[in-house]
């Protein structure tokens, strides 16, 4: 299936130190897709160490940033060239449909091109001087060695929205996909091997987050931490990142919501509050699980959506009648299970779903069928914590101020959107919910020139768009004096 499924490390290919392996499994019936190394922290610390020594030696970022920006595009005709074969190995290891993954490696190849473009029109400028004998500059460098710690939902989408622009910057890199779904990794660097980087500038580690993770987020010789995954583990990392004040980049979760005012095109709507949830059923750090709706169109909006869920197609992600996958594992699916039966325990009332499916064709799998749940307050926690998972759980709202209020009542803030045809709402309620993303009459709308991240406990900083190169890069001001003089200030 794969050809290497062992660590890379200083151009290298090894086992663990530990000679340690791990069976990577389908989550739609649990068979065996590969067996990988399963590093420790002593592995951890050789890629480091090869990351510093290949960002020390100068070799790579001293590269001109055009011939960098080439070789980053080039790994997007890479991706493009191979896009089914990850596009199939991504379905298999995450359980989501292959039509899903196929979106993803052409969005993936763009993300590799837009910042292989970027690399060679970021490196600073000229800015005023108070003495007229002097020249300022203001210089981007590469931050140095970045640590990248990857989730499961989104395996190689979540990487590359990190390695592309840290190599288009300069900076040599530590990969840790999650000890879950490391196989669209596993190929990336493969291809990566092809392009010609200098040895060290990319290594790729595997094995569990408290281990390799917890090394990449604590040690002394990594410059910065991206990090994308739940908020437990963002602080932390947060934490372990102190001890040498690396800078850190994170991408946590959200309670994304999605909000129908009475005035807005609400049949229309529909297709999106299902889209936004069911896709990945559910895995999306952007999920719109919390859906809003003005009273007076409630009851049309939940009777049309109970029809088109009970209608959807759970199976295997590489069937092209599959509408969506199951989730990631068995914990995933209790977790999930757990909050609908609280969520009822708290006087939700259950309209569709709610359970495992009874066909024995998914028997194997971790499936949940899509869920509805109505009568929820701002009070339960289905409202509060993030699920993960394939339910819509729906609040009726009178006004719009008791919307916006409401919405913005949680401790995250990654993503809302809002329907209305009213042009000064759109303004108003734009500008009033507080998340680093706001769709307006659409939901889950990503492109790599739009900045993602989070408010609140969603994260801190911003990934894609020209924000997303920044954040791998270090200012510096240069300032020349062409006539110095002496001042005496301590006589002469
Ligand atoms: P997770 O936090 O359990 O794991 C993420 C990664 O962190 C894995 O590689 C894991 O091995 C590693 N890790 C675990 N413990 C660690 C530790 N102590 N130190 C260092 N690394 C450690 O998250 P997950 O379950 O893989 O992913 C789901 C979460 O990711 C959800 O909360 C989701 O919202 C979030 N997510 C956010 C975005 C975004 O753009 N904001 C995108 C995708 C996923």
């Amino acid at each position: 299936m794969i050809k290497n499924k062992n660590l890379y490390i200083d151009g290298r290919w090894q086992e663990a130190l530990s000679k340690e392996v791990r069976s990577i499994y389908n989550p739609f019936d649990k068979q065996v897709l590969a067996s990988v190394a399963e590093g420790g922290r002593v592995d951890a610390k050789k890629a480091i160490l090869s990351a510093k020594s290949a960002f020390n030696s100068g070799e790579w970022r001293n590269f001109s940033a055009v011939e960098r920006g080439r070789m980053v595009y080039a790994l997007g005709d890479l991706i493009e060239d191979n896009k089914e074969e990850l596009a199939r190995l991504e379905t298999l290891n995450t359980g989501k449909t292959y039509v899903e993954s196929i979106w993803d490696m052409d969005d993936i190849a763009g993300i590799f091109r837009y910042y292989g473009g970027l690399a060679d029109k970021n490196e600073g400028e000229g800015i005023a001087s108070p003495n007229p004998n002097s020249q300022s500059r203001v210089i981007k460098e590469p931050i140095g060695v970045v640590g990248m710690i990857c989730p499961w939902n989104y395996p190689l989408l979540q990487a590359a929205w990190k390695i592309a622009p840290a190599l288009a910057a300069g900076c040599t890199m530590v990969i840790k996909p999650s000890e879950f779904t490391p196989l669209t990794t596993l190929l990336w660097t493969e291809l990566a091997e092809k392009v010609g980087f200098p040895k060290g500038v990319i290594n790729t580690v595997l094995g569990p987050g408290h281990s390799i993770g917890a090394e990449l987020a604590e040690n002394p010789d990594v410059d910065m931490i991206s990090f994308t995954g739940g908020v437990v583990t963002g602080k932390k990392i947060m934490k372990a990142a102190a001890g040498n004040v690396k800078k850190v980049a994170l991408e946590l979760g959200g309670k994304n919501p999605h909000i129908l005012f009475e005035d807005g095109d609400w049949e229309t709507a529909i297709d999106f509050i299902l889209n936004g949830v069911f896709f990945h059923a559910g895995q999306i750090c952007s999920a719109g699980t919390r859906v809003m709706v003005a009273t007076p169109i409630h009851d049309q909006v939940v009777k049309h959506l109970e029809q088109r869920i009970k209608k959807i197609k759970l199976g295997n992600g590489m069937d092209k009648e599959t509408q969506m996958g199951p989730l990631i594992s068995d914990s995933q699916l209790e977790k999930v299970s757990n909050h609908v039966e609280n969520a009822i325990a708290e006087g939700a009332k259950l309209i569709a779903g709610g359970k495992q499916p009874s066909s024995p064709a998914l028997a194997n799998g971790f499936f949940y069928e899509p869920t509805l749940l109505v009568g929820c307050t701002k009070e339960m926690a289905i409202v509060k914590e993030e699920i993960f998972g394939p339910v819509i759980h729906i609040e009726k709202f009178d006004t719009e101020e008791e919307a916006v209020k409401n919405a913005n009542d949680t401790i995250y803030g990654l993503s809302a959107g809002f329907w209305t045809r009213d042009a000064q709402r759109m303004e108003r309620v734009s500008k009033a919910l507080r998340f680093g993303t706001v769709w307006v009459n659409d939901f889950n709308v990503y492109f790599v020139q739009a900045p993602w991240g989070g408010y609140k406990q969603s994260g801190l900083g911003r990934e894609l768009g020209h924000t997303g190169l920044e954040e791998f890069q270090e200012i510096k001001h240069i300032y020349q004096n062409f006539n110095p003089s002496p001042l005496n200030w301590f006589g002469n």
